[in-house]
């Protein structure tokens, strides 16, 4: 199968409910550029320097998602086209982006990371850390960030229990953070990846990150 029929085949999968984000890290242009033309609009990168360098030599309607870890001293390079950010991990991090999308006078979306994975080097915050942060009204602080979700990856591994565990944990973490602060009107929940979509979408899943089921594997 080329780039346009796997799309199309995982987009029969997700169904109408379900966003498709392309990963497209370290992927050739061109083949961005095959997935764009088959109407791929939403794009999930890693890197700051390499998403800022695809952002200016593809096309203007494309919405950039960073899905990777983002130090906050780089945010600026972003802020002024980011779509949406999945892989908000700190409060210090949320405050940085409101301040750089305050200065470009604009919203950017975001998703709050949770680690619910075995693996210590995955990021996000834990249960502890993202209870206390919901005990708090500091989220409400920011005038220029849209929370809009939960995002989180599962473990790394074949045990298809573990990781429905994982997801279920995260579906309800996203419930507790409507719950809480229904004013927000988060409805996201992005979660998974090529190895575990089918299974992130039995548990709610509303965006899937899908990088080497549709490009192949990375350079
Ligand atoms: C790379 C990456 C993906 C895509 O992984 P594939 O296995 O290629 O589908 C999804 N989410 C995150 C956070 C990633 O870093």
């Amino acid at each position: 199968m080329n780039i346009a029929e796997r799309i199309k085949s995982i987009n029969a999968e997700l169904g109408k409910n379900v966003k498709l984000i392309a990963v497209s890290k370290k992927q050739e242009l061109s083949k961005i550029m095959e997935a764009y033309n088959s109407g791929i609009r939403d794009f999930g990168e890693n890197y700051v320097q390499e998403l800022t360098e695809k952002q200016d030599k593809l096309p203007k309607d494309i919405k950039w998602h960073m899905i990777g870890h983002l130090q906050s001293n780089k945010v600026k390079y972003i802020a002024t086209f980011i779509d949406t950010i999945h892989s908000v991990d700190s409060f210090k991090l949320l405050n940085e982006i409101n301040k750089e999308a305050k200065k470009n006078n604009r919203k950017i979306n975001c998703l709050l990371q949770l680690h619910v994975a075995k693996e210590e080097t995955k990021t996000g915050f834990d249960q502890t850390e993202f209870k206390a942060l919901l005990e708090t009204d500091r989220l409400k602080e920011f005038d220029f960030v849209n929370i809009i979700g939960i995002m989180g990856m599962s473990t790394f591994t074949d045990n298809m229990n573990q990781i429905e565990n994982e997801f279920e944990t995260l579906h309800q973490s996203l419930i507790s953070l409507q719950n809480r602060f229904p004013e927000f009107n988060a409805t996201e929940l992005s979660m998974g990846m090529s190895s575990d979509y089918q299974t992130a979408i039995k548990k709610g899943s509303t965006m899937v990150r899908i990088g080497s089921t549709i490009f192949g594997t990375r350079l």
